[in-house]
């Protein structure tokens, strides 16, 4: 597909820390800094991959740019329009043009509910009250992620996982989004039906002209589908690029050591990718490494490193990473 460049999604400066500052007894308590000054852009017809470790906020991320959670800091502008300027009734008629796909369709799907009533709900949040015509457009979106209109008066626990996480993407077609949040939409499944539902998606994306956020902890997953990559380490964006740049040439310490840390022969498996564990001590959310938050475990360190915080800069053509041996060095 053909990107428009123009970004329907932009972040600048996006921080989120979660925790009281203050405990029952008004002692002092440690915050999780989740994200911590995000700023990227996704554009129109754009799938961004966000990759990263186990707790690394990627989920928190995806929250924020659909406003499911309030930033501390920072701002989230969704095609031109600054999300946190909108009122509670402007916000509802914006939230129709994005969507969120979880990881686990078991829990965010109502047992008690048919796929009818499932698929149909967005349309009648959205005020729809005609049943023929939402009928109607339950069956199309249905038959779109390939389950049948007789499958309606169903719940939940009569499909397959994979068929559950069908009925969630059908839901969140419902009222015709732009922007899908998928947050680890496969990794829930097997592994046969994991590529099935990812080529859903595609097929999607190009059909419907939809943006992606793409959040996964699975490498080979993450390669297939994005045309860029994001890479997040503590709540901050460490490296962003293009996919075939980033797999060809990773320039952030820690993103090489997470692709040389992957076997060459596993590399070309479509799925099973995960992210290695690296050496050194898992870092601490509460209290992250001053400086670089990759330094007790980057294998490039600089003394500088554990003191100086470095900022995304750009390394390359639409490539950027934060890392001090990417700086540049001041003018005579
Ligand atoms: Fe490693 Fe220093 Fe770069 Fe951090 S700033 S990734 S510690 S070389």
């Amino acid at each position: 597909m053909s990107l428009d460049p123009a970004p329907l999604v932009q972040t600048a400066g996006l921080t989120k820390s979660f925790g009281s500052r203050h405990d029952l007894f008004g002692r002092p308590r440690l915050l999780v800094r989740a994200v911590d000054d995000v700023s990227l852009s996704i554009a129109r017809g754009e799938t961004l991959g966000l990759v990263g470790e186990s707790g690394c906020g990627k989920s928190t991320l995806g929250n924020l740019l659909i406003r499911l959670e309030d930033a501390d800091n920072g701002e989230v502008v969704f095609d031109g329009q600054r999300l946190t300027d909108l009122n509670e009734r402007e916000l509802r008629r914006l939230r129709r043009r994005f969507q969120i796909i979880f990881q686990d369709p078991q829990s965010s799907l109502d047992p008690r509910m048919t796929v009818r009533a499932i698929v149909a709900e967005p349309l009648t949040v959205a005020g729809w009250s005609d049943r023929a015509k939402i009928a109607e457009r339950v069956a199309f979106v249905l038959e779109t992620v390939g389950l049948g209109r007789e499958q309606m008066s169903r719940f939940p626990h009569e499909f397959s996982g994979g068929q559950r996480q069908r009925i969630a993407i059908a839901r969140a077609l419902t009222i015709n989004p732009d922007f899908l949040v998928l947050d680890e939409p496969t990794s829930a499944l097997d592994v046969s039906v994991q590529a099935q539902v990812l080529n859903l998606l595609k097929e999607l994306q190009e059909r419907f002209s939809l943006t992606y956020l793409f959040i996964s902890h699975n490498m080979a997953v993450i390669r297939y589908m994005s045309d860029r990559i994001a890479v997040m380490y503590l709540g901050r964006t460490l490296e962003v690029a293009p996919s075939a740049s980033l797999f060809a040439a990773p320039r952030h310490p820690y993103t090489r050591t997470l692709l040389q840390a992957i076997p060459s022969v596993v590399r070309r498996e479509p799925a099973g990718w995960e992210l290695p564990i690296i050496e050194g001590d898992p870092p601490s959310q509460t209290s992250p490494p001053p400086g670089c938050h990759f330094h007790p475990r980057c294998p490039l360190r600089m003394p500088e490193c554990s003191v100086t915080q470095p900022a995304l800069a750009q390394v390359g053509l639409d490539h950027s990473a934060a890392c001090l041996l990417y700086r540049v060095a001041p003018q005579e």
